[in-house]
């Protein structure tokens, strides 16, 4: 599943009183890929509570049984999940303990979870999260961009003309970007990319987060996408790509229309550096940049 927050956000009011003779829901991360990432307190959880919501039972069945587990499972996936949410309830509000899972990573990060959850804290049931792997804070903790500000798209619109109208709307976007992408589109989804940000912006493609393929590979997107395009490999397996945010360029681009019309005025009667002092008290724009504008223009 893939947008479970999209809509009625609104119709639900968060109780602030807690029921407490109601049992606790636990959000649980699994891992993205390699098993031991497990969390200690998880594998914990999974053992005790009376019930698991997974994504997918038959999936998740596989990962109880390596780590010797039989708490019972019942499924809460894209399709069930606002109809099903009441059959929780019921067994939270009667005092027993629920753990949520997806089939891998953080669950309601781009998976199943969001209206249990909600519907959880709206009657006053405890949510816990139990943290552990998330496959976009694996790719950016390693992709070498900036980590201070960040964020997250989710998946892109499958199809071209969304993705690129999507794309559009983060094309100056100054925090790192982060997307989920199948990967059959990765290569369409970097060539648009490409299109909208420039083939200058740097990328990092991270894909099969902790198994054995696993690939980070930076680059400027243009060479990002020759690469991809030439080596098939790199369109299989699951991965992540960041995208550099968008730096305001130094020179003409940088200044606002206004700030270049003041100046163009003053360069057509002053000597260059005058204009550039008087542009600069004018507009309030750095004395430096006008002038090396001025000098672009004057060329
Ligand atoms: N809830 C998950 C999380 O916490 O990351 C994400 C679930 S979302 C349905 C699946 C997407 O996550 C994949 O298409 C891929 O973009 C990304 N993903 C999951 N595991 C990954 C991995 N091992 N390496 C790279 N990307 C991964």
């Amino acid at each position: 599943m893939r947008d479970s927050c999209d809509a009625e956000v609104s119709a639900v009011t968060l109780s602030e009183a807690p029921n407490s003779q109601a049992g606790t829901l636990y959000v649980v991360a699994t891992p993205i890929g390699n098993l031991d990432d497990i969390g200690v307190r998880a594998l914990r959880v999974l053992r005790e509570v009376a019930l698991i919501a997974a994504e997918d039972t038959r999936h998740s069945q596989r990962l109880l049984q390596h780590f010797g587990i039989q708490t019972p499972l019942a499924a809460c996936h894209e399709h069930n999940e606002r109809d099903e949410s009441g059959r929780f309830l019921a067994r939270l509000q009667a005092g027993e303990d629920v753990a949520l899972i997806s089939d891998a990573g953080t669950p309601l990060v781009s998976d199943p979870g969001f209206h249990l959850v909600r519907q959880a804290r709206a009657a006053g049931i405890r949510v816990v999260p139990v943290p552990g792997p998330c496959a976009l804070i694996a790719a950016l903790s390693a992709a070498g961009l900036p980590s201070d500000r960040f964020i997250f798209e989710g998946f892109l619109p499958a199809r071209a003309a969304g993705r690129r109208a999507r794309l559009e709307l983060l094309k100056e976007e100054s925090r790192t970007l982060i997307f989920y992408e199948a990967p059959h589109r990765i290569l369409e989804c970097l060539e648009d990319m490409q299109a909208v940000f420039g083939g200058g912006r740097q990328a990092v493609l991270a894909r099969e987060l902790t198994k054995t393929f696993e690939t980070l590979k930076g680059a400027p997107l243009a060479e990002l996408c020759a690469w991809v395009a030439a080596d098939n490999n790199q369109q299989r397996g699951e991965c992540v790509v960041l995208v550099a945010g968008w730096q305001a360029p130094e020179g003409e681009e940088a200044l606002s229309a206004e700030a270049l019309r003041v100046l163009d005025l003053l360069l057509a009667e002053l000597p260059l550096k005058r204009a550039t002092a008087l542009a600069a008290e004018i507009t309030g724009v750095r004395k430096n940049l006008l002038y090396q504008v001025a000098l672009e223009r004057k060329s």
